[in-house]
Order: structure tokens, then C-alpha cells, then sequence
């Protein structure tokens, strides 16, 4: 089952890169070590880091649900991980750092509304 999520999340990332490639938004470093929780986009200049989070793992209200069987298991599990992706934003506020986060569904349902947002934050106020 883990297999499958990460694939589909995987597919999510790889569709949004391709968004900002078309858009001519060059310049990201994908998965920088450097930066808590490893952003899966980081705009250098813009100081912008933009997660996309999977729906299950990370707990989403709209379409995460956790398994009926090890439902403890799993709920301790995206518990951690929300928990996690809070401490890391509050990490990379402290290094000036922007993050945006944009759930798996969002990307599948409007990618283009996205790719916008980012470009807002990315253009100098
Ligand atoms: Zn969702």
C-alpha cells in the first residue's frame, strides 16, 4: 500500500515541476539537505520552500482517511508526520525561509492555481 501512495505522490511532484518548467520558473533545487524537512521545491532566490504532501501521510481533513485494520498504528504515524512538517516550517521561518504547502489533491485538481500562487510569492512585493 506505501508503495502505491508514494508512487502516486511521486507522479504529483514530478506533474507540478513539469508546471513551473512550462512556466519558465527555472531555478529550483529539489530536495535541498539543507533546508529542515528536505522541500521537495526550493526557489534559492525567492527564498521559497514548497512541499507537496501526500494526502494519507500527511493527514489530510479532505480525502485522508486511516486504515481500518493497525488504525492506531497508522494514526500515531500521520500524527507524527503533521506534527513533524509543523516543527519544520517553524524551523524555516526562523531561517527566513517561505513555505508553501500544497496537498497532493490540489496539484491533481488545479495545478495551473498552484503554479499561480507560487509565482505571487515568488514576484517581489
Ligand atoms: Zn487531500
Amino acid at each position: 500500500m506505501s508503495k502505491i501512495r508514494g508512487k502516486q505522490n511521486k507522479s504529483t511532484e514530478v506533474r507540478l515541476k513539469m508546471g513551473f518548467v512550462r512556466a519558465g520558473m527555472a531555478g529550483f533545487q529539489l530536495h535541498p539537505v539543507t533546508l529542515p524537512g528536505r522541500p521537495d521545491f526550493y526557489f534559492r532566490k525567492g527564498r521559497l520552500a514548497i512541499f507537496v504532501d501526500g494526502c494519507f501521510w500527511h493527514g489530510c481533513q479532505k480525502c485522508g482517511h486511516i486504515p481500518k485494520t493497525n488504525t492506531s498504528f497508522w494514526a500515531l504515524k500521520i500524527e507524527r508526520n503533521v506534527e513533524r512538517d509543523a516543527k519544520n516550517m517553524a524551523l524555516l521561518k526562523r531561517q527566513r525561509v517561505k513555505a508553501v504547502r500544497f496537498w497532493e489533491h490540489q496539484l491533481q485538481e488545479n495545478l495551473e492555481a498552484c503554479i499561480r500562487r507560487v509565482q505571487r510569492l515568488l514576484s517581489p512585493a
